[in-house]
């Protein structure tokens, strides 16, 4: 019994059939879901898009396991290992801490706390707060303005 390619119009054994898709420039193929793409670029999307998989798009590298993939990101890059996200720049996690209220983020300090007591008696040792919306303030200007507009009942 023999194998016909359709898309390369050629007849192969079985064996020789799985060793043409492995080494044919016209077979992207991926063994574990037994799915045969047209090109890398289809590949590699079906691996960024299939949770299965653990591939980081920035550095073009499929890892074995979700743990590798988790280390290899926060290593080489920025990870929240809460909402399992990766940021490329320091600057996109802070950014996501600062505006995620599941993050306890000091963006003064570049410190995160575990748990929201803590996080506001620090700001209240060293920054401004508003305890009611769990928000701190760099000065005491900013904390007015967020008064005067959020807290208007509050404000005299
Ligand atoms: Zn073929
Ligand atoms: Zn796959
Ligand atoms: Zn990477
Ligand atoms: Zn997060
Ligand atoms: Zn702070
Ligand atoms: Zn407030």
């Amino acid at each position: 019994m023999s194998y016909h390619c359709e898309r390369c119009d050629r007849y192969f054994s079985p064996r020789g059939f799985e060793q043409h898709r492995r080494a044919s420039q016209r077979h992207f193929y991926c063994d574990e879901h037994d799915m045969d793409f047209t090109s890398w670029v289809g590949l590699k999307e079906h691996w960024v898009q299939s949770p299965e998989h653990y591939y980081c798009q920035r550095c073009d590298k499929h890892l074995d396991y979700e743990e590798e993939l988790e280390e290899h990101y926060e290593h080489e890059h920025h990870y929240c290992t809460e909402h399992k996200r990766v940021f490329y720049t320091p600057k996109g996690l802070k950014e996501h801490y600062v505006q995620h209220t599941d993050h306890f983020f000091c963006q003064y300090h570049n410190q995160h706390f575990d748990y929201v007591d803590e996080f506001l008696d620090h700001a209240e040792r060293q920054h401004y707060v508003c305890r009611d919306c769990e928000r701190i303030f760099g000065t005491s200007e900013k904390k007015e303005i967020h008064d005067e507009k959020h807290h208007p009942d509050d404000y005299w």
